[in-house]
């Protein structure tokens, strides 16, 4: 008889829990995939002995290093890089790099268990990982940030390569950070390759990246709605963030004519209920990509909107909410507050932005609810496509990326709909997507055997 006959979900999580002490956000990323997938392999005698879920749940390695750098004071600063090389079954690893103060290993441990799920769910051959640094980019100058991505680069080159792990932006890495450190690995190792994704166009970036992860959320939240018989014409939707993915989400559900009435950053919210504009959007862009600026700005900018400091936009009645800025931003009471102002569907655009709590009571309430694996996968998927223009040094024509971002889309939804059957016709896209993204990997781990 197999070990695990006699492990049940508890005795999973409680070894889960002893192997990565005080890794809250990991734990809880295991445990929102594991309650799916002990459901599935149930019956399924081959997954258990082969202990797949128990092996995706170890990350294959996780490296930290130190990251010294000089700031404009000459002060001598030391900051701590990780890279968390998740699962490389089904593709070289892939995933962003985070520059933010709260960055531990415990959430770049769930960052890259989830892309995990995500790359296989695109259908693309990318493996999962994550990596950054607790590097807090706000205030630094430029010469700072340039020497800071350099000394992270200096150390993390020997464990990246364009067959082996490609990272990419992620909060706080866009394309400046991107630029200095493709900059310093090609100076070291002499090579020009797609080793990072979300580069610049002239140097080996691809169109439509820098929209594909809102575009993309956008996209499944229509998916999701069309196939409940509805759309997103006149609904109104709240999103938070206003970041690269909280502005093309807004940008994507404004075209398709939706009403998007709220952003945030980490200071409080902004609440215009007249909805945005292309304009009003283009403003936010510039104001929050250049300048660095606050979200609050926008209140004085524009009449009729509102600032609410350090509140998260969740109170403001909407048809359709799309958190899009960090992990754990919507709580169980907030979804409580959605569900009765009306909520119809939410789409993740962060990762992880509801917690456990929340995820169930919308379940309960009926509500739609697209995961972050499944439908903020659009930016690895341009990535992926990102990669394979390098390899084959021919580049993709924005029409051409544009409408292999909706298939893949499209792709993604259908893939969670094969195992979204929940209580009583509930569509349980969370359950889907947890499934449809393991047994791809699962497969190709039981064909490497026991490695
Ligand atoms: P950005 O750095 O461009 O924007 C992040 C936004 O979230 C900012 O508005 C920021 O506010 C806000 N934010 C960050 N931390 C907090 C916090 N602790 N509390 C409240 N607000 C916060 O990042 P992205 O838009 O790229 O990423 C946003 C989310 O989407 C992340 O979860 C990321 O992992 C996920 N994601 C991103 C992808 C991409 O292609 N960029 C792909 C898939 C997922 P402030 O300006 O005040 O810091």
């Amino acid at each position: 008889m197999a070990i695990s006959d006699h492990v049940d979900l508890d005795q999973f999580m409680d070894g889960v829990k002893r192997r990565n002490p005080g890794e809250t956000e990991f734990q809880q990323a295991v445990y929102e995939v594991a309650v799916d997938i002990f459901d599935y392999i149930a019956d399924k005698e081959i997954y258990h002995e082969a202990q797949i879920l128990r092996r995706i749940a170890e990350p294959d390695r996780v490296v930290s290093f130190r990251v010294c750098w000089e700031d404009d004071n000459h002060n001598v600063r030391v900051q701590r890089g990780y890279r968390v090389q998740n699962n490389n079954a089904i593709g070289p690893y892939k995933g962003g790099l985070r520059f933010h103060k709260s960055v531990n290993q415990s959430i770049l441990k769930f960052l890259a268990f989830e892309q995990t799920f995500k790359n296989s769910l695109t259908g693309l051959p990318m493996g999962g990982a994550k990596g950054g640094s607790d590097f807090n980019p706000k205030g630094k100058s430029d010469s700072e940030i340039m020497r800071f991505c350099q000394s992270f680069m200096t150390e993390l080159y020997r464990h990246v390569g364009e067959d082996t792990d490609v990272p990419a932006g992620d909060i706080g890495v866009g394309a400046r950070e991107i630029g200095y450190m493709f900059g310093q690995y090609k100076r070291i190792t002499n090579r020009y390759v797609g080793v990072l994704t979300g580069k610049g166009i002239e140097w080996g970036g691809s169109l439509v990246r820098k929209e594909a992860t809102g575009y993309g959320v956008v996209y499944f939240l229509e998916d999701m709605l069309r196939h409940a018989g509805e759309g997103l014409e006149g609904k109104v939707m709240t999103v938070s963030g206003s970041g690269n993915v909280a502005v093309h989400a807004a940008e994507k559900a404004l075209q398709l004519g939706a009403r998007v009435v709220t952003l945030s950053d980490s200071e409080g919210f902004i609440h215009d209920p007249d909805g945005f504009t292309r304009e009003k959007l283009e403003w936010v862009k510039r104001h929050k990509g250049h300048r660095r600026g606050r979200i609050s700005a926008y209140a004085e900018e524009f009449k009729g909107a509102s600032f609410h400091e350090g509140e998260r936009p969740w109170r403001v009645p909407c048809d359709l909410a799309c958190p899009c800025a960090t992990q754990n931003e919507v709580h169980a009471d907030d979804a409580r507050l959605l569900a009765k102002n009306g909520l119809k569907a939410m789409a993740e655009g962060a990762n992880m932005p509801a917690t456990n709590d929340a995820v169930k009571v919308l379940r309960e309430a009926g509500v739609l609810f697209g995961p972050a694996k499944a439908a903020n996968a659009g930016g690895v998927a341009v990535s992926g496509l990102e990669m394979a223009q390098n390899s084959t040094r021919i580049a993709m024509r924005e029409d051409e990326l544009q409408s292999l971002l909706r298939d893949i889309m499209q792709g993604i939804h259908g893939r969670c709909l094969e195992h979204a059957q929940g209580p009583d016709g509930y569509v349980d896209y969370a359950k889907g997507a947890n499934i449809a993204g393991f047994k791809k990997v699962a497969d190709a781990m039981l064909a490497f055997g026991i490695v």
